[in-house]
């Protein structure tokens, strides 16, 4: 479908086709592509961009994830399909494992998202058939299987799209957890170690560059930016500029229906 440019949401549209396309192609799965519905309607809240509070989340994950000895890019189909490439290329800048994790899972579409990671130069995939025999505690879900040299080993893991329990379960486990949702008010969101509350169309890329120049950074500086990092206030944060925007909307259809009585 053509997508005219001037359409408001002509963004929105075409992450819409792309999601649908790597649905016929065995990458995403149909509750992918509600699970991202869900995320829009808080995009739309959000005004579409990434905040001042987004890039601070994203200043301290990059921070903690150069700073760990083994961070791990935890990928499901929806992250595949709009991000295949920045996986792979913050993968190599701060020296990450990448890991295919579903929640809903077939070898074939774990062999379809390993081929599509490859294509965009990732030499080694983790988490793929029998390589996933260990177990997260205490989740019945297929997604408690995991890579033992992949998330069982990790101490820090992106977990882009993630679920409320699966991210309750790995922190319970010791590591320290960084997610990518736009919904501040989810489980997930609330019990990571860091939350970016941001699309991850906008924050991936973003996750890239700050890789670029914080990964060079001497280890003091890195904490320092870890330390002034409060994961609670952020989340805050970012729900009052949801709340901003809702108030905003009351005081202009206020405004209208003034202007509408003269
Ligand atoms: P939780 O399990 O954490 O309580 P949930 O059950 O409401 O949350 P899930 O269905 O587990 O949500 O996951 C969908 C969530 O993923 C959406 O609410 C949204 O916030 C997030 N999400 C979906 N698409 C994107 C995207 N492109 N960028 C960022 N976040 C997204
Ligand atoms: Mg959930």
């Amino acid at each position: 479908m053509r997508i005219p440019e001037n359409h408001p949401r002509a963004e929105s549209l075409r992450i819409r086709e792309r999601l649908v396309e790597c649905l016929r192609r065995g990458i995403v799965v149909e509750q992918g592509l509600i699970a991202h519905g869900r995320g829009e309607a808080f995009d739309y809240l959000l005004g579409e961009r990434t905040t001042i509070y987004a890039r601070e989340a994203i200043r301290a994950s990059v921070a903690m994830m150069l700073l760990a000895d083994n961070p791990v890019i935890s990928v499901n189909g929806n992250v595949a399909c709009l991000c295949a490439g920045d996986v792979v290329r913050l993968a190599s800048l701060i020296n990450a494992r990448i890991e295919v994790n579903l929640f809903y899972r077939s070898y074939e579409r774990e062999k379809a998202i390993e081929m599509l990671l490859k294509e965009h130069g990732a030499s080694m995939v983790y988490g793929v058939g029998d390589r996933a025999s260990m177990s997260i505690p205490e989740l019945m879900s297929e997604r408690r299987r995991v890579d033992r040299d992949g998330i069982y080993s990790a101490d820090v893991v992106l977990v882009p799209l993630e679920d409320g329990d699966r991210t309750e379960a790995l922190v319970r486990m010791g590591k320290k957890v960084v997610a990518v949702d736009l919904n501040p008010l989810s489980r997930t969101a609330k019990s990571a170690t860091i939350t970016i509350v941001d699309n991850i169309t906008r924050a991936m890329p973003l996750m890239v560059e700050t890789a670029k120049w914080l990964k060079d950074e001497p280890r003091d500086r890195l904490n320092e930016i870890l330390r002034s990092f409060s994961n609670a206030r952020n989340l805050e944060a970012s729900l009052a500029v949801i709340r901003g925007s809702v108030d905003d909307m009351y005081v202009e259809r206020e405004r209208e229906g003034r202007e509408g009585g003269r």
